[in-house]
């Protein structure tokens, strides 16, 4: 027997470990398991577990039609799979590479465990098309800039998508019930979750690159059009392989006009972000707490605590700001733009440190995954690698103005503005206490001045940097 270990992976579709149990051996069954590691628990947040409840199901669903099952263990995994090993009497384990510190600890004492009862294991490239540490410098350093790491990421030749396993290569086995949220300690998320069903994961690329992708260069700053593909949680829990996501893309291109065809590269290109901080991150674990750039002395942040209360619940009085807080509440998901224009206004007008904003977006978000949220986050605080300027500042009216033109995003969140016009919902911090009491009375007046607290930011920043 082999056992293929689930991880990121909760696919049967294009999964490069579970081919690899499946092909190793002509007699070779293939035993896939899941397990519940306690520590990998304690990380985690109820949109995220339930949506990763959500992806077993489907993926025991997917066993069960082809007469096997998954087996679901709560456990140390450096206990249970030498375990394992023993009771279905295998010869290997495969799964597919983490790249995270808390995985590679793991990781390298489940080698240990296998190595002492002479258990092979296969580690195998899955979550990535190019692995950290593959893509370097000519003199082989890590990227710090991203425009050249993705130009060699999109120059790269990309792997195939994996067939899934044929039935009569899987173990005949049965599994254990699922546990429950409750059962694993987390209440039920607040939050709409989406479907982790990977045919619905599918269907939702497909009708991606069947239009909206070729206005995604235009339209991905919109929050009100829906133009981005939302795959995020379905890439952090691998409920769709990057595989075949990229070779839909490439199928886009096909027939497509020149201007399409640039649509669909600047698509890729966000696939290339996310593993551009990943190899960020792999080279630099200690950057998930730390500031990534080094300042001549510590930031000096203010981090007033009503002030933070009041992004989190999103009532700051900016209407485009308080919109993303309130979608991230709503779905446990926000847009792009506005995730960089709630981190800009965290971490410079209220100059709150940007590791608070941080822990806010882990403990909400159903795609966390820490390498981009870092990313993000010290890309928006001018802490990160390829940072936005410290004295660019974000200014969220002109943002909203910009990107929600008709305030459509803004009153889809912020009931309280509804019937109010565009022009005056932007102008909010600008009028006066009285025009506001009769335009919205319910929505609050706005809680910092945006270009006081501004140019508060950038001295705060040129004072670390040993300017004054
Ligand atoms: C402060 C901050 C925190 C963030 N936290 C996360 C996070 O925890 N998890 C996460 O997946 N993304 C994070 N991002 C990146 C980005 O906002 C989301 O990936 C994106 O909004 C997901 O929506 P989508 O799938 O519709 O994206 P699309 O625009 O359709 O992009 C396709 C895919 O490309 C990747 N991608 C897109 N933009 C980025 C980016 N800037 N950095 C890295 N990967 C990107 C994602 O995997 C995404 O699903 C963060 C960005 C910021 C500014």
């Amino acid at each position: 027997m082999q056992i293929h270990w689930h991880r990121r992976d909760l696919r049967a579709v294009d999964n490069a470990g579970l081919a690899a149990a499946a092909t190793a051996g002509t007699d070779d069954e293939v035993v896939p398991v899941f397990v519940f590691d306690d520590d990998v628990l304690t990380h985690a947040a109820p949109p995220r577990v339930a949506f990763m409840l959500d992806a077993l199901a489907s993926l025991r669903a997917w066993y069960r039609d082809r007469e096997s099952d998954l087996v679901v263990v709560r456990g140390d995994p450096a206990e249970v799979l030498p375990d394992l090993a023993d009771r279905y009497d295998a010869t290997a384990v495969t799964w597919g590479e983490d790249y995270s510190g808390l995985a590679n600890e793991r990781d390298a004492r489940v080698r240990l465990a296998l190595d002492e009862v002479d258990v092979d294991r296969r580690v195998v490239t899955d979550s990535v098309l190019h692995e950290p540490g593959s893509i370097t410098t000519n003199a082989g350093e890590p990227y710090s800039v991203f425009t050249y790491y993705g130009r060699k990421w999109q120059d790269r030749p990309k792997d195939d998508p994996y067939e899934p396993p044929e039935g009569s290569t899987l173990a005949d086995v049965s599994g254990d019930p699922l546990p429950s949220l409750e059962a694993l300690g987390f209440d039920e998320p607040v939050a709409e979750i989406p479907t982790a069903d990977p045919a619905a994961a599918r269907e939702r690329l497909m009708a991606f690159c069947d239009g909206p992708i070729y206005e995604y260069e235009d339209l991905r700053d919109v929050p009100a059009t829906e133009n981005t593909s939302r795959l995020s949680p379905h890439l952090k829990f691998g409920t769709l392989g990057i595989r075949e996501v990229y070779a839909a893309t490439e199928a886009a291109k096909d027939g497509a006009t020149e201007e399409q065809v640039e649509s669909v590269e600047t698509y890729q290109s966000e696939l290339a972000w996310r593993e551009f901080y990943l190899q960020v991150l792999a080279t630099n674990p200690e950057t998930v707490a730390q500031n990534f750039k080094e300042y001549e002395r510590p930031i000096d942040w203010r981090n007033d605590p009503q002030e933070f209360e009041a992004w989190k619940a999103g009532e700051t009085g900016y209407p485009f700001v308080d919109a993303g807080m309130r979608q991230l509440r709503q779905e446990a998901f926000v847009h792009n733009r506005l995730r960089m224009v709630v981190a800009s206004f965290l971490t410079k007008d209220l100059l709150i440190d940007w590791r608070r904003g941080y822990e806010w977006f882990h403990a909400r978000l159903v795609d966390h995954d820490t390498a981009s949220d870092v990313g993000g986050w010290q890309w928006a605080a001018s802490t990160g690698t390829d940072a936005q300027p410290y004295f660019r500042v974000f200014n969220p009216t002109t943002q909203g103005e910009r990107y929600d033109p008709d305030a459509e995003y803004i009153t889809e969140y912020v009931p309280e503005l509804r019937g109010v016009e565009p022009a005056t919902i932007h102008q909010w911090p600008g009028l006066s206490a009285t025009q506001r009491r009769n335009v919205a009375p319910e929505y609050p007046d706005p809680i910092v001045d945006h270009g006081k607290r501004r140019e508060a930011a950038i001295a705060a920043f040129e004072a670390a940097r040993g300017d004054s």
